[in-house]
């Protein structure tokens, strides 16, 4: 019932010629039916990316606004993003929480402007190293989970993507092992069911985290999980479209 998603985050990563070579892999790629891509480019990339590559691939911005327009210096609205294609964003990425200050209210904020412009938030979660060592990761994570989805109502609820993401395993070359995201994501999936069943039951949720052509069949034949939010291989395009061979 759920789709498997891949979505590749650049971070602050690329240029017009990587998105040439995604353009000519992705346009002659063979891949499983039922999957869906995603990649999460730089801003100023959002637009050429949508000319260019293939249209089922779906683009996201990594961050956004909590405002609709005004003197905001440097910021870019979800306005802006569904204007030059993107139908998704990224919110609440750990390093926009711990390098930006974004807290759980910043994170609402820009979760309810991107619902209000159309697109699809992936709504990040994870836990540090230093969280779970203290045996915190789920009271962390749902805790994260539940500050965005009490606010919401139903049928915004419905329209989000999670993706869990430990923050001692992203950019590390430390993986969770399948056992342990396939726990956190059946807790949120848990978590999902005091809202409704149906949600719990509908809701994609993504692991991110070293995820790799390697380690990836092995975490997305978890039960609970959808599908990944990739970092550093999604920048090579064979990495990339690897891992949605195993999807
Ligand atoms: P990584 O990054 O795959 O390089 O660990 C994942 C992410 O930050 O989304």
């Amino acid at each position: 019932m759920r789709a498997p998603l891949i979505a590749g985050n650049w971070k602050m990563n690329g240029s017009l010629s990587l998105i040439d070579t995604f353009a000519e892999a992705l346009s002659g790629a063979e891949l499983p039916q039922a999957v869906t891509l995603a990649l999460a480019v730089p801003f100023p990339y959002v637009g050429v990316a949508r000319e260019r590559l293939p249209q089922s691939v779906r683009l996201a911005g990594q961050t956004l606004s909590d405002q609709p327009s005004g003197a905001f210096t440097g910021e870019v609205s979800g306005a802006m993003l569904a204007d030059v294609g993107a139908d998704m964003v990224l919110v609440g990425h750990s390093e926009r929480r711990t390098l930006f200050g974004e807290d759980d209210a910043a994170v609402l904020a820009r979760v309810q402007a991107a619902l209000g412009q159309g697109l699809t938030p992936v709504l990040c979660l994870g836990e540090t190293l230093e969280e779970r060592d203290a045996e915190r990761t789920e009271a962390v994570v749902l805790g994260q989970l539940e500050a965005v989805m009490e606010a919401l109502d139903s049928d915004e609820r419905a329209r989000l993507v999670l993706a869990y993401e430990p923050v001692w395993a992203i950019g590390t070359g430390r993986t969770a092992t399948p056992e342990q995201a396939q726990q956190v994501h059946a807790a949120i999936r848990a978590r999902l069911e005091r809202y409704d069943g149906a949600l719990a039951a509908s809701m994609q949720v993504l692991y991110g985290g070293s995820m790799k052509p390697d380690n990836a069949a092995e975490l997305l034949a978890q039960p609970d999980i959808d599908g990944g939010l990739i970092g550093g291989a999604s920048l090579k395009v064979d990495d990339f479209l690897a891992i949605c061979q195993s999807a």
